[in-house]
Order: structure tokens, then C-alpha cells, then sequence
């Protein structure tokens, strides 16, 4: 039996957990679910978009699955997501992004992983303004949280059987921070003979993914450049609406999608629930349960290919429940 934390989520979050809620169902496993709340319902009840009792789920079930969350306006949070991974150092945030058979794109055979520093770079807060007419933001880069998520790539590397890891970073103009990065980089990948290293400047790596994507494998980079990096990677195998994350730490582990709560489409069933679906996949493969996690990417890989039974920005007009619902057929 398993217990997980559930964060159903804002906007599009409900009817996309609900989807992934039925087709985990469907496979048989024992979860017990432990549902928890954050984001705008939990503002109205507890003051706090993040109470303190989601974050105590969370440690003591050491996993999550979580919806989307918006990040409501005054409450002085600047993102819950960073809130709720930066309480819990969450401090690798992987995204895999591959081809999916019959979804249009420029390329038909990508596979690649972007492992993401999750809790300081610029996204560490200190920033404030000098003047009326000036900001300033630090960006904050340790040897410690380096070291750390480079080990995260290799060791992730080494148990998936992936061949390469490129490091990624801005050390030719930034020599302190990126430099450091870097630095820790070739270090740790000193005790790593048996995979491959190289770094590249992050603008070129741009370059290179829309180019010759197929050239790349793991990726590993700061907080900034990986958020940036694995939307353009989500983009090249279609897009927001099919990209898995997981956030992964020492005190525990939580999936959700990469996209927002796109509020627009919030309670109309519309959007697609592939990277929730992949999300969990990603979980269960935490949770050692391979054989559940392939079927489940398989069938939902049918289920895009075949293409009859897809929501709009796959170009089908299923609705999120009806394509969760031929996911589940896939199943049986
Ligand atoms: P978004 O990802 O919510 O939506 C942008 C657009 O992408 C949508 O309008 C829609 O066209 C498309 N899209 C997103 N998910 C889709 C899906 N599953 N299927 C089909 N199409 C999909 O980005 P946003 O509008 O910038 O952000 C909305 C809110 O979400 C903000 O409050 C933001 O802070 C929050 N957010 C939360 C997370 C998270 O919880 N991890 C991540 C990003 C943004």
C-alpha cells in the first residue's frame, strides 16, 4: 500500500487529476490517497496558499502528485510551486521530453532529459529595486547545491543507461556563479568514466537543440536556463500540454505537469491530461513499480498515436475525460 500526498491543483488542475485519479485507479495498484490543500481554495480557508499541514503530507508520505497551482496575487508568495520546492529541497527538477509516434513535429526520434537546480540561481528572491529607476536581482550559485545536482544527472544517467551528459551554464561572461557551476561540473564527472561529459555555452545549446537535438541526452544546468531549456524541449515533441516533471529531494518527491493551471480553460474538460498522465508515470518509476509505469506510457503512446481519441492541441476534440477514459480502454 501506498500513501501519496494529493494536490488536485487551480484552474485545470481538477479535471486533470481526476482523469489521472481514474486511469491510476484502473491499474490495480493500492494508493491511498491523502488529498491536501493549496493554492486559491486554500487561501479562502486557511489564509495561506501553502498551509503548513500540505507541506507535513508531504514529508511524511515522501510523495506528491500535484496539480497545477496558481500563484494567487498578495499574498507574498512569490510562486507557491518555488515555495513548495524550496521548503521540502526539492533540488532536482528532471523533465524528460521524447517523441511521441504520430504527433507532428520537425523531429520524430527525441529523447532527451533536462535536470533542472531547482532552488537557488535567480530564482532564490533576492532582488529589490535601487532606486526608482533601477532593480536588482542576485543570482545565487553554491558548490554545495552544484555538486548536488550534477551527482543528480550522473547517477541518473548511469541507472537509466543513458550515454551522455552535457552540462550547461553562461561561465564566459559569468565567472563567478556559472564558473563555479562548471568547475563542480568537470569535477564530479572526474567519478563518472563511464559516461560521457561535455559542456556548452547555453545560447549555443538553444541553437543546437532546434538544429541537431538527437546530438543531446542529459542535461544539466542552473535553475534558470534549465526552466527555460526544458520548455524548448517540451516544444520540440509538442508542446506544454504533454511534459512531465518530477521534483525530487532528500525529504521527499513530487510530480506534476510542467504547464500551468491555464485558467482559461478551468472546469470545461478541454485540456490534455498527458503530462499529468506522465507525470505519473514518473512516480510510479520512483515508487519501483517499472512494469505499471511502461504499460501506462505504452497504452497513452497508442492512444496519441492512433489520434481519434486526443484533446485540441494534439488536433483531436476529445475531451480531458473522454481521452483519459481511452487510455483506460488500453488498459484492460
Ligand atoms: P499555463 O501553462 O497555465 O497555460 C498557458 C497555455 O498553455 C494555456 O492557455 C493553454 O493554451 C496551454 N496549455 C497549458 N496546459 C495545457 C494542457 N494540459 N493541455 C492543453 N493546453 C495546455 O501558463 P500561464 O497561463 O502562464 O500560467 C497560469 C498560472 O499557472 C499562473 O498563475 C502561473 O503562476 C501558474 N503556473 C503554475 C505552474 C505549476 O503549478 N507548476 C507552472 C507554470 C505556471
Amino acid at each position: 500500500m501506498y500513501n501519496i500526498t494529493l494536490i488536485r491543483g487551480d484552474g485545470v488542475g481538477p479535471d486533470i487529476t481526476g482523469a489521472t485519479l481514474k486511469v491510476l485507479d484502473s491499474l490495480g495498484l493500492s494508493i491511498a490517497w491523502e488529498e491536501m490543500p493549496a493554492g486559491e481554495e486554500a487561501v479562502k480557508e486557511y489564509g495561506t496558499p501553502l498551509p503548513e499541514q500540505t507541506v507535513e503530507s508531504i514529508r511524511r508520505n515522501k510523495i506528491a502528485l500535484k496539480g497545477p497551482l496558481t500563484t494567487p496575487v498578495g499574498t507574498g508568495f512569490r510562486s507557491v510551486n518555488v515555495a513548495l520546492r524550496q521548503t521540502l529541497n526539492l533540488y532536482a527538477n528532471l523533465r524528460p521530453s521524447k517523441s511521441f509516434e504520430g504527433l507532428e513535429s520537425v523531429f520524430k526520434d527525441i529523447d532527451l532529459v533536462v535536470v533542472r537546480e531547482n532552488t537557488e540561481d535567480l530564482y532564490s528572491g533576492v532582488e529589490h529595486m535601487v532606486g526608482e529607476d533601477a532593480a536588482e536581482s542576485i543570482k545565487i550559485i553554491t558548490r554545495k547545491a552544484s555538486e548536488k545536482i550534477v551527482r543528480f544527472a550522473f547517477n541518473y544517467a548511469v541507472n537509466q543507461g543513458r550515454k551522455k551528459v552535457t552540462a550547461v551554464h553562461k561561465a564566459n561572461i559569468l565567472k563567478f556563479s556559472d564558473g563555479l557551476f562548471l568547475e563542480v561540473a568537470r569535477k564530479v564527472a572526474e567519478e563518472y568514466p563511464g559516461v560521457e561529459f561535455e559542456d556548452r555555452i547555453v545560447d549555443n545549446m538553444c541553437m543546437q537543440l532546434v538544429q541537431k537535438p538527437q546530438q543531446y541526452d542529459v542535461m544539466v544546468m542552473p535553475n534558470l536556463y534549465g526552466d527555460i531549456v526544458s520548455d524548448l524541449c517540451a516544444g520540440l515533441v509538442g508542446g506544454l500540454g504533454v511534459t512531465p516533471a518530477a521534483n525530487i529531494g532528500e525529504e521527499g518527491a513530487v510530480f506534476e505537469p510542467v504547464h500551468g493551471s491555464a485558467p482559461k480553460y478551468a472546469g470545461k474538460n478541454r485540456v490534455n491530461p498527458t503530462a499529468m498522465l506522465l507525470s505519473s508515470v514518473l512516480m510510479l518509476e520512483h515508487l519501483g513499480e517499472h512494469r505499471e509505469a511502461q504499460r501506462l506510457e505504452q497504452a497513452l503512446r497508442e492512444v496519441i498515436s492512433e489520434g481519434k481519441n486526443t484533446t485540441y492541441d494534439l488536433g483531436g476534440n476529445a475531451s480531458t475525460t473522454h481521452m483519459a477514459d481511452a487510455v483506460v480502454e488500453k488498459l484492460k
